[in-house]
């Protein structure tokens, strides 16, 4: 087979869309051939087009090195430009140094620009990702973690002894590294973006209150808080779980410190904050929890905001003729009924809903203090009559106490 005649296959395919003859493309991919290919392909009417696509086709099927030197020869002889030859850039690590260094300066800029654009490496891959489904993304604060074929291609740059462009790259994975630390930083809470499942637990709380004739209501701001949950903070090594700490600090660890008997609630998983109605999930508390409970993580924060969400109908919730609770009053409540209130309400969506929810539910149960499981003794008590309780102790001159409430369903 001569040059033309490879060329005038190829072309054919080309046209056809179909795929490029093996054995023409071999015969092109050769070096010793280039003088006449050019030759041959200037006088063609779609040179410029046919070239790229044997680029690329010579360097996904013969020679990723050979389709990168025929490439830089047509770039130079402004038959292609760098943007036509986008396949090989995915590949541009597995160059050979030699082979990287044929390439104008130009060139080789605008190969590590593209490069890291395309495999933008964690978190953005997933950002990017999750952007393109609609979907909602759990990143971890984890940093920046630059993509395998950046790291390999940094390696065979290094190994060309090319620095300028190296210190590109380097220069490149600084710049992420440094905008993931102040994206952590910032990222420490996040607002919830509620789930299928937790919009269904939603809806299954306020056809509670409205049977009790309570109106349904924007929800308060979620966030899901990476800070240390309280108890964590009163018991650090409980975080830790078995494994050893790093014993080279200054401060002796209290060794009388024991661990804590139950933990409520508010103290590891979530909390309501009265003054600014806002619910805070504590992510650390409740993955930790979950696996010592052995249960799922997204059905435990789904309880949690439920539980939570209980105490903001508490005290936001409105009917005809019946105002929110007074902020200081609200904040006096006692424990006991505030945490009551809360357990009842997530226990009647249990036992609405079922299945794991109702499970999860019962085993974090066990687990709480007292005032958390007062409400066991309520059972009977239907919601519309909590809810009546519940205009009742809002009226109240003073803060209300566990024996207001129980005055009013028994
Ligand atoms: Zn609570």
């Amino acid at each position: 087979m001569t040059v033309r005649e490879a060329v005038d296959k190829l072309e054919e395919a080309f046209r056809k869309l179909i795929g490029a003859d093996t054995e023409a493309l071999k015969l092109v991919a050769n070096e010793c051939c280039w003088e006449e290919l050019f030759d041959v392909l200037r006088k063609r009417s779609n040179a410029s087009n046919l070239m790229r696509w044997i680029c690329e086709n010579i360097c996904e099927k013969i020679s990723l090195n050979n389709g990168w030197s025929l490439f830089i020869r047509a770039w130079r002889e402004g038959l292609v430009q760098f943007k036509d030859f986008s396949s090989v850039v995915y590949d541009v690590h597995r160059l050979r140094p030699e082979r990287w260094l044929e390439a104008p300066a130009e060139l080789r800029k605008d190969a590590i620009y593209e490069l890291f654009e395309r495999r933008p490496g964690e978190p953005f891959e997933s950002i990017r990702h999750a952007h393109a489904s609609g979907g909602q993304v759990l990143v971890p604060p984890i940093g920046y973690i630059p993509d395998v074929s950046v790291r390999r291609f940094r390696e065979m740059v290094q190994a060309s002894g090319d620095t300028e462009s190296l210190a590109l790259i380097d220069e490149l994975i600084q710049e992420r590294k440094a905008a993931c630390l102040v994206a952590v930083h910032h990222s420490s809470s996040r607002p919830l973006v509620l789930t299928s499942a937790e919009r269904e637990l939603v809806a299954r709380l306020f056809s509670l209150a409205r049977q009790g004739g309570f109106r349904s209501a924007p929800l308060p701001p979620i966030h899901l808080s990476y800070e240390l949950p309280p108890i964590f903070l009163a018991y650090p090594e409980l975080e830790e779980d078995g494994q050893e700490r790093e014993e080279d600090t200054p401060i002796p660890r209290d060794r009388q410190r024991g661990r804590p008997e139950t933990m409520s609630i508010e103290e590891l998983l979530g909390c309501y904050q009265a003054d600014a109605s806002q619910i805070t999930l504590w992510v650390r508390g409740i993955r930790w929890f979950a696996r010592r409970l052995g249960k799922d993580e997204e059905m435990l924060r789904a309880v949690v905001l439920v539980h939570e969400l209980g105490h903001w109908i508490m005290h936001r919730l409105t009917k005809a003729g019946v105002e929110e609770w007074p902020l200081s009053l609200y904040k006096l409540t006692h424990e006991d009924l505030h945490e009551c209130w809360a357990q009842l309400q997530t226990w009647y969506v249990g036992r609405a809903v079922g299945g794991a929810f109702q499970a999860t539910f019962a085993d974090l149960n066990k687990h709480q203090p007292a005032a958390y499981r007062v409400w066991e003794r309520f059972q009977s008590v239907p919601p519309v009559r909590a809810f009546s309780a519940l205009e009742f102790l809002r009226r109240l001159p003073w803060p209300a106490r566990l024996q207001d409430w129980e005055s009013r369903v028994q």
